[in-house]
């Protein structure tokens, strides 16, 4: 389970403090959104919360351990074992088979591309792009590719999954579905979903939500 006690973060000494002590408890099997107006801090909370960024002050803990300080060679190892992160706009690689995108974590993390090859095409299949499979980025629709940039985040199962605005540019049939393939993952996992949003739409149908 991940949590945070007391955490704020300033990009620069003595510059802004964004969160102002924030302490929250995450709930597994469900889909908490971050939101506020834009420039509130929803981005940086996620890279906090991804351990890409040291929370100024406070912690993040995750299973009770705290996680914000440890070495970054333990970050690096924690993020690519147990957090998958949906960036906003995430760049594809346009000469890379679908599959192939979505194997490419797995083999960063040590798996091998032949037995990565099944939940792949299990992802692909979650999330309505199996037919997609052999295609390559660039002939796949913006609300796939986005759909794609889950996929490659779940790969390794992670317990928690970070998207920035997942829903961002896609129209309301695409961000129904990745809405609901991100919730039915924290339902059939029991992973921990994270989504920055204020898009209305998102906000009435999480579980939770943090208003920053
Ligand atoms: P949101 O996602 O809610 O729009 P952000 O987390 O992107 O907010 O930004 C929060 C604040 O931090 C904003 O004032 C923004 O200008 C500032 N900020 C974001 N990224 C950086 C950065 N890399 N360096 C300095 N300031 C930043
Ligand atoms: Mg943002």
């Amino acid at each position: 389970m991940m949590s945070i006690t007391d955490v704020s973060f300033a990009y620069r000494k003595g510059g802004e403090e964004l969160f102002g002590g924030l302490t929250h408890k995450f709930t597994p099997g469900a889909v908490t959104a971050v939101t506020g107006p834009s420039g509130r801090g929803k981005s940086t909370l996620l890279y906090v919360l991804g351990l890409l960024l040291t929370p100024t002050a406070g912690s993040v803990d995750l299973d009770g351990r705290p996680v914000s300080h440890v070495s970054d060679s333990e970050r690096a190892f924690i993020r690519s074992r147990r957090i998958g992160f949906v960036f906003q706009d995430s760049e594809l690689d346009p000469t890379r088979k679908v599959i192939d995108s979505v194997v490419e974590p797995a083999l960063y993390a040590g798996g091998r591309r032949s037995e990565q090859l099944p939940r792949a095409r299990e992802l692909l299949k979650r999330f309505g792009l199996v037919e997609r499979a052999e295609h390559r980025p660039g002939q796949v629709s913006g609300g796939q590719a986005q759909r794609l940039a889950v996929c490659r985040a779940l790969i390794n199962s992670p317990d928690v999954i970070l998207a920035d605005e997942p829903t961002g540019n896609l129209d309301r049939d695409n961000a129904a579905l990745v809405l609901d393939a991100l919730t039915g993952t924290a339902r059939l996992d029991a992973s921990t979903v994270i989504i920055a949003s204020h898009d209305p739409f998102v906000l009435e149908q999480v579980d939770e939500v943090v208003q920053l």
